[in-house]
């Protein structure tokens, strides 16, 4: 089954009495375990499209399908069931507790849930091993570096196994070595822990890390390529 099915997909949205097209006819699938990157300039829709991805905003019309439940009908309190348990969420901003260290949050959204037994702490020392934030899981994240406060969202995104991983910028405010090891890193999830990544960017050089790259433009897309994987 696939993943994700989009299928004519549109998104407007209303200022005033002016509506804005920002998506205008979207279909494209994800196969379960693909690596898709939607690469696009600024403005052109990823951002939204992501967004409509994860169940965070209303579709126009078309359909969204995820594993076969259409998102479209679903009611808000499974939508909202699906966002905490089978979607993880990482953005250009880390969003990290800053009080909080760095084992906390990772474990929070499963503290928010009620869960913390004994499978959630081998799930944490899994990800503190992938991530290679073993050391640090007693430091703030101010005592962090950005790629590694990075690292730490990423964890706390994979802490109830997710099938699928939505990635908006993700090293978009990072350097360009920092921005090297994050994206390898996403390679290692999408190969280890067989997590279902899209990912959308401005660059070129991250959307390579994809196993697909859809073009979008002006809310179409332009072009679909697959990709051999990048050498490590
Ligand atoms: P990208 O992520 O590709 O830079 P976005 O998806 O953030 O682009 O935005 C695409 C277009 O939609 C932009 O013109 C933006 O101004 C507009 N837009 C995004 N969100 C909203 C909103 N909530 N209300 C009105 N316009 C929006
Ligand atoms: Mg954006």
């Amino acid at each position: 089954m696939n993943a994700i099915k989009v299928k004519s997909l549109r998104k407007n949205f209303s200022m005033g009495k002016q509506t804005v097209e920002v998506l205008k006819g979207l279909s494209f699938e994800v196969e379960s375990g693909e690596f898709l990157s939607v690469m696009g300039p600024s403005g052109c829709g990823k951002s939204t499209l992501l967004y409509l991805l994860g169940g965070l905003d209303e579709v126009t019309f078309g359909e969204i399908s995820l594993h076969g439940k259409d998102l479209t009908t679903m009611k808000e309190k499974d939508i909202s069931l699906l966002r905490r348990r089978d979607i993880g969420f990482v953005f250009q901003f880390y969003n990290l507790v800053p009080n909080l260290t760095v084992e906390d949050n990772i474990m929070l959204p499963l503290i928010l849930d009620g869960k913390k037994g004994k499978k959630q702490k081998a799930r944490l020392e899994e990800l503190l091993e992938i991530t290679g934030l073993k050391d640090y899981r007693k430091h703030t994240p101010r005592e962090l570096s950005g790629g590694q406060q990075q690292r730490v969202a990423i964890a706390r995104a994979l802490i109830f196994e997710p099938k699928i991983l939505l990635l908006d910028e993700p090293t978009g405010n990072l350097d360009s070595k920092t921005t090297v090891e994050i994206m390898e890193l996403f390679k290692t999830i999408h190969l280890e822990l067989k997590t279902t990544i899209i990912q959308v960017t401005h660059s070129k050089e991250t959307a390579a890390y994809g196993t697909k790259i859809l073009e979008l433009n002006d809310g179409v897309i332009v072009r679909e390529t697959r990709i051999e994987r990048k050498a490590s």
